[in-house]
């Protein structure tokens, strides 16, 4: 396990009132080499390091994580939830329409809400989602390959 800088998650779990055991740690580790993985993925990387793990016991730590601020959930559209360890900035997200690739890029305002509502119909407003939608730069080379050998 690697060492990180912040406090651990070991610390993190005990601040959240979260029982710290080795499975959520080797989830919560999961999630942060591999951001924006699918609960099947976390549940695919996670199982190499705790092979007695159940996809059932995966869902619940992730679901666990959300509620307590540990981890961000992502729903992009028509694909599985998404979840990262990314918390603490107000980042959003490019999604390739193609292949369904996540990348981060950070906020240009920094802090929710970064984008006003034309109106808030007296809502006190929390948050803007921003997800940045088209075609990535593997997808668009692939698209010119095409046509260069047509
Ligand atoms: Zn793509
Ligand atoms: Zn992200
Ligand atoms: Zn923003």
């Amino acid at each position: 396990m690697t060492a990180h800088d912040a406090p651990t998650w070991t610390e993190r779990l005990r601040a959240a009132g979260l029982r710290v055991t080795s499975r959520r740690l080797a989830v919560l580790d999961a999630l942060d080499a591999h951001p924006h993985a699918s609960a099947d993925e976390v549940y695919a990387r996670t199982a190499q390091t705790v092979p007695s793990i159940t996809k059932q016991a995966i869902y619940v730590s992730l679901g666990d994580f959300v509620e307590h601020g540990l981890i961000r959930r992502l729903d992009p559209p028509g694909s599985p939830a998404r979840y990262e360890t990314r918390t603490e900035d107000n980042h959003h997200h490019l999604i390739c329409d193609e292949c369904g690739a996540i990348v981060d890029v950070d906020c240009a305002v920094g802090e929710a809400p970064c984008l006003a509502p034309s109106h808030d119909a007296g809502f006190s407003v929390r948050v803007a989602e921003v997800t940045y939608r088209g075609t990535c730069p593997e997808c668009l080379a692939r698209a010119d390959a095409l046509v260069a050998q047509s």
